[in-house]
């Protein structure tokens, strides 16, 4: 049998730093677990425009769309923000996204018990706190037409289109639904249906494709309500899917619940290839960093993290994921931290590579 093929995408700034610690760990599945993968390495953003001119290759568009996933650093940086918009790092990961189709944008927020204090909200809100928000990412208010700025009598008009056909929110709802059968069989669906007409399609085909899963148990919530909620107490949630807009938003509330951006994993989902995974790539919420890039700080984890991610859905190896977050916890547990997970009154931080060493021993 051939090995599951996994194609690496450092990209930009500390990108390529936090990708050197995942190596090492794919390396130790590979020679500890008998876990082996086809590892490729390719250009992206700043690096793919610096070798290439173009910020994707379209060789490197084809291999994405060949590999079973895709790991991808960051991309971009301040010596790129002269280009034109139309070879700027950001749209090597937009065509990415694009061109795969990846719909289904999975961020968790987790909170690793070490850092329960680390959180702005109590402690006991946050401690233990494992859940998933599902954001719609290819369509609605940031796609829809008409938009633009138009002249409308004597003064200019701004213009966003919010639209989701069926078809658009029965796939992300299916997804959904997929990703709480494989967790705790719990789906908050978050609209406004009270306000917007998209929001009550919503709710309605959400609660059609939920009759396909039974076992799951499905409520409905108001977009805005669940922002309250989510704050309140986010350990009523399990998954949660909801549109782009609402999305943007409360995944990025959700994941500050747990406390550092270089904590943070994604992953962005499309449709069933021919071995029935889905096509993904995954990435780590942060960006390149450019502050810290190049001086050994940047926190390994939330790359480290979005690797445990495609273990657990594209390569169906949902133990060794665990594996792998269970050393993170016990590395965070022994009191080790990179500069971002400290405090102003920290001790000493550990570089990017010690961090990886110490979750590579534990
Ligand atoms: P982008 O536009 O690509 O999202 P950004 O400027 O919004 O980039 P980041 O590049 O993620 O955001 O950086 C935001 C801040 O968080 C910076 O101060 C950066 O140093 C810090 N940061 C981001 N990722 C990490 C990490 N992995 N480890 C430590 N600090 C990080
Ligand atoms: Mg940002």
């Amino acid at each position: 049998m051939t090995n599951p093929s996994l194609l690496i995408l450092p990209g930009d700034g500390i990108g390529p730093e936090v990708m050197a610690e995942v190596r090492k760990i794919i390396d130790w599945f590979g020679a500890k677990r008998g876990l082996n993968f086809d590892v490729s390495e390719d250009l992206v953003g700043g690096a793919a425009y610096d070798a290439h001119g173009t910020p994707l290759h379209d060789d490197t568009m084809a291999r994405a769309h060949a590999a079973d996933a895709v790991l991808l650093g960051a991309v971009g940086g301040p010596k790129y923000d002269v280009l034109d918009f139309s070879v700027k790092p950001e749209r090597g990961l937009l065509r990415l996204r694009k061109e795969m189709d990846l719909f289904s944008n999975l961020r968790p927020a987790q909170c690793f018990d070490a850092l329960a204090d680390f959180s702005s909200l109590k402690k006991d809100v946050v401690a233990g706190l494992d859940i998933m928000i599902v954001r719609e990412l290819t369509s609605g208010v940031y796609f829809g037409e008409p938009r633009g700025i138009f002249e409308e009598g004597n003064e200019r008009v701004g213009i966003n289109t919010q639209r989701y056909t069926e078809s658009e929110i029965a796939r992300v709802a299916r997804s959904a639904f997929e990703l709480a059968m494989r967790r705790g069989k719990k789906l908050c669906s978050m609209e406004k249906a009270n306000v917007m007409e998209s929001g009550i399609l919503w709710r309605e085909v959400v609660t059609e494709v939920g009759r396909d899963y039974p076992e799951v148990e499905l409520s409905h919530m108001y977009a805005d309500a669940g922002a309250m909620q989510l704050t309140r107490w986010p350990k009523q949630f399990d998954v949660i899917v909801t549109d782009n807009l609402f999305g943007d938003l409360l995944s990025d509330l959700a994941a500050m619940l747990t406390g550092s951006l270089g904590m943070l994993p994604s992953a962005s989902l499309g449709a069933p290839m021919a071995n029935g995974r889905p096509k993904a790539l995954y990435e780590p919420v942060h960006g390149s960093a450019p502050d810290i890039a190049g001086q050994g700080k940047a926190n390994p984890i939330a790359c480290i993290l979005s690797f445990a991610m495609a273990l657990r859905y594209s390569f169906d190896q949902g133990a060794e994921a665990a594996r792998l977050e269970a050393a993170i916890e016990t590395v965070l547990a022994d009191g080790l931290r990179t500069a971002d997970l400290m405090g102003p009154d920290g001790g000493t931080p550990v570089s990017t590579a010690g961090m990886g060493d110490a979750i590579l021993a534990a």
